[in-house]
């Protein structure tokens, strides 16, 4: 399989375009904005589900599911929220069609106009909140902790595969609580959860921080929030946790009876990651012979691919490779024998190094001479010889130091994409010669921050969790400022 992917140097990209498609993730569909997820890529999205859904469940979260549609009013009752969303809107307005009098085709039904329009949900705070209402009485029904897997809708004008469709599948935790303090201390849990997700299992580092009030969640009091580096430079925001404050409680009259008996607004929490974490995935390890998975979401963890002349010789490796099969197969290792006769060998390298497989085995006539096995990993690209008594052993290192090197490569690449900056010259130089991310002084107003993006097109990522005090000056109005800020441009 020839791989003619365009080089990241030359034009990242097209390199990632070219790639989600040639590796089997996903493609563009007729529907503007939306993508097919293959099977390939749908495998890849499951592993990251079921990771994700056990950490949700060990924190106490439930499953549970809402109507894809949210009647107009509800959308409209917490003022910022639907002031947020109102442009990115899918309205359901009629609810039949029929055939035209004139014979011209299939038309929408005039007569069968909804009393009350429907939006697809572009998220779901407003309808959860509205059942939370019935839910939620006293202090013995908090907290609630609920999530739901499903899609949703945001009209985007530019999309690009995974990173941003109109359509997405994601999860969305909605919880609520008796006190501020603990719906701040969850949504700051569930930010610590994405992130030890992203490094543990995409073996993406992140960091930890708050949006700025204008990158804020439409109705959130604080957005907590993960932010990757991608190899050209550019930021990725991977993940998102909000503390709602008692904004939807009040809009949707949502209160419990305290241990006093007293009646209160709960307090409330919204928490999400898209399909957009694949877009992640892929950018940030992948190279320019294709993508490059972490062992703990490859689909296929190792690959045997056997080298033979004739369907005898076929069989005799066959044979000599089924206990190996089974025995990786025993140990959670998933292995794909490749003994399709329709391709020849370099063929399939070529495909499973296009698809990430972490490790490549293959067997000839020597290596059935020898007693060994030719393994490659796809991170390094190297190969070596192995007697056949070392391989479990060798894959079971392999699975886990792969995992680790490329988590460490893209750490190292971050590592090298911090500039600390103290003036706006600098700021334009470094982002104009190098990007990645920007730490600098900003004052904390709107105007400066805007004044920046409009200038630069970089915005600030997040106010990072651990940034030091110190005593510093906006790059760009000289104001005071306590603490330096992360600026990138983003995807
Ligand atoms: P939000 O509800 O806006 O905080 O977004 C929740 C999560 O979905 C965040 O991790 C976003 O990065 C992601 N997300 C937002 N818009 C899109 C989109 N159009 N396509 C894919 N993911 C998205």
């Amino acid at each position: 399989m020839a791989k003619n992917l365009t080089k990241r140097s030359e034009d990242y990209s097209k390199w990632y375009n070219e790639l989600v498609v040639k590796a089997d993730l996903a493609e563009n569909s007729g529907v503007r904005g939306c993508m097919v997820i293959k099977p390939y890529g749908y495998a890849i999205w499951e592993k990251m589900q079921a990771a994700l859904d056990k950490m949700f469940k060990e924190t106490g979260h439930e499953n549970a599911y809402f109507p894809l549609f949210i009647p107009k009013s509800y959308l409209s009752k917490e003022a910022s929220h639907v002031a947020g969303f109102a442009k990115e809107c899918a309205v359901v307005t009629h609810y039949r069609l029929k055939n035209a009098e004139d014979g011209s085709g299939i038309i929408v039904d005039p007569e069968a106009k909804l009393e009350e329009e429907l939006i697809v949900r572009p998220t779901s705070e407003t309808i959860i909140w509205d059942t939370y209402r019935r839910w939620i009485q006293s202090y013995r029904d908090l907290p609630l902790l609920i999530n739901q897997w499903a899609n949703v809708v945001r009209w985007e004008m530019r999309t690009r595969l995974f990173l941003r469709t109109a359509e997405f599948l994601w999860q969305e935790g909605h919880t609520a609580h008796a006190t501020e303090k603990e719906a701040l201390a969850e949504a700051e849990q569930m930010m610590n959860v994405y992130a030890e997700f992203a490094e543990e299992h995409m073996a993406v580092p992140v960091i930890k921080g708050t949006k700025t009030e204008s990158e804020r969640f439409a109705g959130a009091l604080e957005t907590y929030c993960i932010e990757a580096l991608m190899q050209d430079g550019k930021a990725l925001q991977a993940g998102t946790s909000h503390f709602l404050g008692q904004n939807f409680a009040k809009a949707f009259d949502v209160k419990f009876a305290n241990k006093e008996g007293q009646k209160e607004y709960v307090w409330a929490t919204s928490w999400g990651v898209s399909t957009r974490l694949m877009g992640a995935l892929i950018m940030t390890h992948s190279d320019d012979n294709g993508l490059v998975l972490p062992p703990k979401l490859a689909p296929i963890q190792v690959v045997i691919v056997p080298i033979y002349r004739g369907l005898d010789q076929l069989d005799v490796i066959s044979e000599k490779i089924a206990p190996l099969v089974k025995e990786l197969r025993k140990k959670g290792i998933s292995v794909k024998y490749d003994d399709r006769d329709t391709h020849k060998p370099g063929f399939k390298f070529n495909e499973y190094e296009l698809k990430g497989v972490p490790v490549r085995i293959a067997i000839g006539q020597r290596d059935l001479e020898n007693g060994t096995y030719e393994l490659a990993r796809r991170d390094t690209l190297e190969k070596e010889t192995i007697p056949a008594a070392d391989v479990v052993a060798k894959i079971e290192f392999l699975m886990d130091d792969i995992q680790k090197n490329i988590y460490q490569k893209a750490h190292d690449h971050r590592a090298g994409h911090i500039t600390t900056v103290d003036s706006y010259e600098e700021f334009k130089k470094v982002l104009e010669e190098k990007g990645g991310f920007i730490s600098a002084h900003w004052d904390g107003t709107n105007e400066t921050e805007e004044r920046i993006k409009n200038e630069t097109k970089a915005t600030i990522r997040c106010i990072p969790i651990d940034a030091e005090a110190e005593v510093g000056t906006c790059i760009v109005t000289g104001k005071p400022s306590n603490k330096r800020v992360l600026f990138a441009k983003a995807y």
